[in-house]
């Protein structure tokens, strides 16, 4: 489903990507974890194009990310409504929930399906509904963001996120701007996709959320993905100094 190879990015002199390769296959959830500043984001933004890469190459479901080759071997960048197509089948959410404040939580779950998929309204509230149902928020559907919690806010973002009907999800933090008694609520929810199957790479910190849901966990450092295996692994045997280091400081 996601295949990164050697992605490299830096901003300006800073090398943030090293050469990064993973390669995530459908229904898998991959969390990646590590210090601030290894480049965990940046790399999330990559997969999505959010951040164009300086070399390497990205392709989700089959599709080219950002740059495609041409017959002659020459880089293309990826445009228009390619790049749109990518985008919406590829769902983000972030640390903060950049829900559209003017708009009810309803509103807001059906504005990408009626604005870039151009479903009728009708449609788009039904699988609005269904979805708000789905994160818990069948009774907040009326509601405007500044009218619920953090966690509820959190849920509608994930929700936006679904009703593009993505085949990849893609979570940055989405816990970290909570209250610690808000986070299950985001966690659970996210818990039952994986459960249903969905492809999702998730950078946390919650280190027990990881160990509950990720099929594979990767430790990156400095730009650079250091080790990676399965939960077990990573959080009762982790063989380099460095994951031992850092699960030592969070754990
Ligand atoms: P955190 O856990 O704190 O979120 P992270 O692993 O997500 O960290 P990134 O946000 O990917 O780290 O940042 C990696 C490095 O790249 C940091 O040194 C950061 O300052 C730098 N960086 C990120 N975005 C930019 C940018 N747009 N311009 C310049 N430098 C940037
Ligand atoms: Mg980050």
């Amino acid at each position: 489903m996601v295949i990164a190879e050697n992605v490299r990015k830096n901003f300006g002199k800073l090398q943030v990507l090293k050469g990064i390769s993973l390669e995530v296959k459908q229904g898998e959830v991959v969390v990646i974890i590590g210090p601030s500043g290894s480049g965990k984001s940046t790399f999330l933004r990559c997969i999505n194009h959010l951040e164009a890469r300086d070399s390497g190459v990205v392709e989700v479901d089959g599709q080219p990310v950002g740059f495609s080759q041409s017959a002659g071997g020459r880089l293309l960048p990826v445009k228009g409504k390619d790049l749109c197509r990518l985008r919406s089948s590829i769902g983000m959410v972030f640390q903060r929930f950049n829900l559209f404040p003017h708009m009810t939580a309803l509103a807001n779950v059906m504005e990408g399906p009626v604005t870039v998929l151009g479903k009728s309204r009708q449609e788009a509230r039904q699988l609005a509904e269904e979805l708000l149902a789905k994160v818990g928020l069948a009774d907040k559907a009326d509601s405007f963001p500044s009218q619920l919690s953090g966690g509820q806010q959190q849920r509608v973002a994930i929700a936006r996120a679904l009703a593009m009907k993505p085949k990849l999800m893609l979570f940055d933090e989405p816990t970290s701007a909570l209250d610690p008694e808000l986070v299950g609520e985001v966690l659970a929810v996210i818990k039952n996709l994986a459960a249903e199957g969905m492809t999702m790479i998730i950078v946390t910190h919650e280190m027990g959320f990881a160990r509950e849901v990720a099929d594979r966990v990767v430790f990156m450092d400095e730009g650079k993905i250091i080790e990676s295996g399965t939960p077990e692994q990573i959080f009762t045997s982790p063989r380099h100094p460095r994951t031992r280091e850092f699960l030592s400081s969070v754990l």
